[in-house]
């Protein structure tokens, strides 16, 4: 689907055109032109010649079918995946890719090994969305939020971030609320700076995973690029411009980061602050091993203790591979 080539082609058309195309595509989630009825023949003749709206994707659903993962063939041929989550409170939502591979380096992410390929465009972000729009609307259902947190640093794309997120956002087109969408980043301050002007009020999460700059630079390259310290200062402002609650996300991984002097640091560092600190459990990638159940649960009560509101993450379609940090690296071998 190439939207801004859509839009160019019904420029030549009354304006009413793009309104009723707009709705086919982002309301109605049509999968073929013939499905516009509305439209006049020749004009969908030309659109399914012009446009042709299908998704080359391998989907694949965890046993228990609550996640689904799509691997997705772009143009250019290469692949990026993408993850529905069903929750069980019926809301469903979408994980989406921001990049092709990563040039991050976090020594845990399987994305990370592939390095950076290249950047998606807007379309292509919003691309992952339609094609689980389109698959919920077989069961009536319909995405209710999106996440920016399958491959790829989103702040490394910024304009074309923000262009998906305006789409969708629009009422007219996914009519997604700012509160649903949320966008996860390693810590890259100034993509934190832009957000905290923009317009859109959505929710931000931050990839901490370290409670101390030593701890951190162990897991995440970008940690030598910008301290804690730094990141934190951002972050106030941040709050302090937008009002809005900051998700801190947390990996637990055994021995390096999961003491409990760790979640006392971690403590310290968050209190006071509107924020909120998710425990994600790690999802082995060769290099680690997971933190026990038991030691997630007791740093969950530590940080309690410190007056620190505190999640434990659901890990969705593990045996898909779907949960984060696993994708597309496998399927592209
Ligand atoms: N680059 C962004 C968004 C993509 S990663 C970011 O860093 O936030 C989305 C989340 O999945 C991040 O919190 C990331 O640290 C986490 N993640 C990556 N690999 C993982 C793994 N193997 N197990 C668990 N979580 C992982």
């Amino acid at each position: 689907m190439d939207w801004i080539s859509i839009q160019k082609e019904l420029a030549h058309e009354p304006a009413y055109r793009m309104r009723q195309v707009k709705k086919a595509l982002f309301v109605d989630f049509i999968e073929t032109w013939d499905e516009v009825t509305v439209l006049p023949k020749a004009l969908r003749e030309k659109l399914s010649v012009e446009f042709p709206l299908g998704v080359t994707a391998k989907t694949l659903v965890s046993k228990d079918d609550a996640t689904v993962k799509a691997l997705i063939t772009l143009k250019d041929s290469k692949q990026i995946e993408s993850v529905l989550m069903r929750h069980e409170s019926g809301r469903n939502t979408v994980c989406v890719s921001s990049l092709v591979g990563c040039p991050m380096g976090c020594t845990f992410c399987a994305t990370a090994t592939m390095g950076m390929v290249r950047k998606l465009t807007a379309d292509e972000i919003v691309l992952q969305v339609l094609f689980f729009a389109r698959l919920l609307k077989r069961e009536k259902a319909r995405v209710g939020s999106v996440v920016f947190m399958g491959m790829g640093e989103p702040f490394l794309n910024y304009e074309a971030v923000i262009e998906a997120v305006r789409m969708l956002h629009d009422p007219e087109m996914f009519g997604i609320g700012a509160r649903h969408i949320s966008i996860s980043t390693c810590g890259i301050l100034e993509g934190i700076q832009r957000l905290t002007k923009e317009d859109i009020p959505v929710n931000l999460a931050i990839s901490l995973h370290g409670s101390n700059d030593e701890v951190r630079e162990k897991l995440m390259p970008v940690a030598r690029t910008y301290t804690i310290e730094k990141l934190m200062e951002t972050i106030d402002e941040y709050i302090q411009v937008t009002n809005r609650k900051v998700m801190f996300e947390y990996l637990l991984v055994e021995g390096v980061n999961d003491a409990d002097e760790h979640a006392r640091e971690l403590g310290k560092i968050i209190k006071g602050k509107l924020c909120m600190v998710n425990l994600i459990s790690y999802n082995p990638t060769g290099k680690y091993t997971a933190t026990s159940e038991k030691q997630i649960n007791h740093f969950k009560s530590l940080l309690e203790k410190a007056k620190v509101e505190v999640s434990i993450r659901y890990r969705f379609g593990r045996d898909i591979e779907g949960a984060c940090g696993q994708l597309a690296t496998k399927s592209s071998s």
